[in-house]
């Protein structure tokens, strides 16, 4: 009787062994096959035929997979649809402003061959004032749509970073000049690093000119660059008006600007700007500032291999 039950235990200790080895074998199998067909959705390409009447791990999860593969290819064409018609948008919207905005300009210099009345000559003045406003104001928003659609690419490439630095102080000095600031700079010459020159160079200026602009004739601006061990850090900083605590995280926003600077030129998009540029790049911008004693920027780009 007793050798009965042995044969049985032996029958069923092979069975199980035989089935968890045959499931063991289907197993690795599906995940090869999720993996090679994840490899095909990322290359946009075909997956493999599914035989849902296939009693396989495959056969019960490969339609579903089909359905996401489906699925996410729809989105795909819907969202480089959209990309198009927001690019064929921006170049309508930049060549239609041109010529009207040229021409205005173009009126305004003949009105200056006029005798005019000194409210004639004041309009005027306010008249190019606020058409030199439009114009900066839609070719920053034209900018912007740009990169955040991913028209203008950023060109990342190993280039001497003192020569992007001395392009946005050189674009500074009239008027840094004009309102005697002093303005020191420390950068090692040499220093290389992988970075988009035009970009960068205008995501400094834009600090620049911020710190020029909010600084009051006489100040300070220092610019110092440091390289750490994951990023150069840029920092600028001046002896200006300085900004409430409150309200340092809202000068990054679209169009934001305080109230007590509405006199000085800008639309707020400068900082906006700033820190998309250094986004796309992998780098970051902190702003530290007390009210009175001035702000300083610190722009973090990211050190990255060419
Ligand atoms: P804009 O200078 O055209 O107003 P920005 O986006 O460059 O726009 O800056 C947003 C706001 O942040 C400014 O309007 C100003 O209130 C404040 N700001 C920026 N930089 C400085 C600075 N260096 N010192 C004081 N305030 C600043």
């Amino acid at each position: 009787m007793d050798w009965i039950i042995i044969l049985a235990l032996c029958a069923l200790t092979f069975f199980s062994v035989g089935e968890m080895m045959r499931l063991k074998k289907e197993v690795a199998s599906f995940a090869n096959r999720i993996e090679r067909n994840l490899d095909h959705v990322i290359a946009g390409e075909e997956i493999e035929e599914v035989d849902e009447t296939a009693d396989t791990l495959w056969g019960k999860v490969g339609e579903r997979f089909q359905r996401v593969d489906h699925i996410w290819k729809r989105k795909e064409k819907e969202s480089s649809m959209e990309k198009e018609r927001i690019k064929e948008l921006i170049s309508d919207l930049s060549h239609q402003t041109r010529t009207p905005i040229a021409n205005i300009k173009i009126y305004a210099e003949f009105l200056h061959g006029e005798s005019l009345s000194e409210e004639g000559c004041e309009f005027l003045s306010n008249l190019e004032e606020q058409t030199e406003k439009l114009d900066f104001f839609l070719q920053s928003m034209i900018k912007i749509s740009r990169l955040e659609t991913g028209i203008i690419q950023i060109q990342m490439q190993e280039a001497n970073f003192y020569e992007t630095l001395r392009g946005a102080v050189a674009a500074v000095v009239p008027k840094v000049a004009d309102k005697r600031l002093k303005l020191s700079v420390e950068c090692e010459e040499a220093l290389l690093l992988v970075h988009d020159m035009k970009w960068t160079q205008e995501a400094i200026f834009n600090v620049l000119d911020n710190a020029a602009k909010y600084t009051n004739s006489g100040g300070n601006i220092w610019i110092v660059v440091k390289r750490q061990e994951m990023f150069t850090r840029v920092s600028i900083k001046d002896s200006g008006k300085g900004i409430a605590r409150e309200r340092q995280a809202e000068i990054f926003t679209r169009f934001y600007r305080e109230p007590e600077v509405r006199e000085q030129p800008g639309v707020g998009i400068g900082l906006y700007l700033t820190r998309k540029i250094l986004e796309l790049q992998g780098g970051y911008i902190e702003v530290h500032s007390e009210v009175d004693e001035g702000t300083e920027f610190r722009l973090y780009l990211r050190e990255q291999s060419s």
